[in-house]
């Protein structure tokens, strides 16, 4: 992955994935970003990729047909997936849905789960797709689930910026896996709940400005004091 090179006049690619590592902590960003410094991968969410992959493919077995996926009828919500030709583009590896932000020379892009379609207002529903696996009932009001809030919004400015019409509404579908059926008999039983999120990307353009700025700089962001790495390093360091 090629770093940022202020001179380059080349758009610098950043991914949905990346403006979130900048909202959580403007250091590592820089230091990955610029100076080609990436904290280690986490272990791939195989079991997440494979609810992922299943919901894609069902959501697409009622794309452009008369019938509806049962959750959308059961949830009352109105809307469906939505029938377009680059579907699968925007939700590919590699492609995606992006816009070029010649001021900025950046180049944004992110890959949706789906898209759905208000029945009501004809607007673009995002909708993204989570798995998990605890007790009680799913919601999105956890502090740290605000990083899905961001990616939502994300996705509904990069709609908008490609000329789409976009709902505020958004819906997460979250398939809680149940931990304490008696036997597993090779099968994973999930609960499943669509839980709509109201969104506001009203923070993106002033936060790709920030972003900009950031990389321009010659200095080394302060690290944020939300995140348990440096306060380990720092204790470390007492240590010698
Ligand atoms: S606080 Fe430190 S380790 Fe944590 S994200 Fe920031 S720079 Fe990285």
């Amino acid at each position: 992955m090629p770093l940022y090179d202020p001179r380059s006049d080349k758009p610098y690619k950043l991914s949905r994935s990346r403006i979130e590592n900048f909202s959580k902590c403007k250091r590592c960003f820089y230091l990955e970003e610029k100076l080609g410094v990436k904290k280690p991968d986490s272990f791939p969410f195989n079991l997440n990729n494979a609810v992922d992959q299943l919901l894609k493919d069902e959501f697409d077995s009622y794309r452009g047909t008369e019938n509806n996926h049962p959750y959308l009828i059961e949830s009352s919500i109105d809307a469906k997936p939505y029938d377009h030709p680059d579907i699968e583009i925007w939700r590919t590896r590699n492609q995606g849905i992006g816009i070029e932000l010649k001021e900025l020379n950046l180049y944004i892009y992110g890959l949706v789960d789906d898209v759905w379609i208000n029945t009501k207002n004809d607007k673009l529903i995002i909708a993204d797709y989570k798995a998990t696996s605890k007790k009680g009932d799913v919601t999105i009001d956890a502090p740290w689930q605000i990083s899905y809030k961001r990616q939502i919004e994300i996705y509904q400015w990069l709609f908008r910026q490609n000329g789409f019409d976009v709902d505020d509404m958004s819906y997460f579908v979250y398939c809680n896996g149940i931990k304490d059926s008696k036997v597993f008999d090779n099968c994973l039983n999930f609960e499943v709940k669509i839980l709509p999120y109201k969104a506001n990307d009203s923070w993106v353009t002033p936060a790709l400005k920030e972003i900009k700025n950031c990389l321009n700089s010659d200095e080394l962001p302060e690290e944020s004091d939300r995140c348990d790495y440096c306060a380990y390093n720092r204790k470390i360091k007492l240590f010698g």
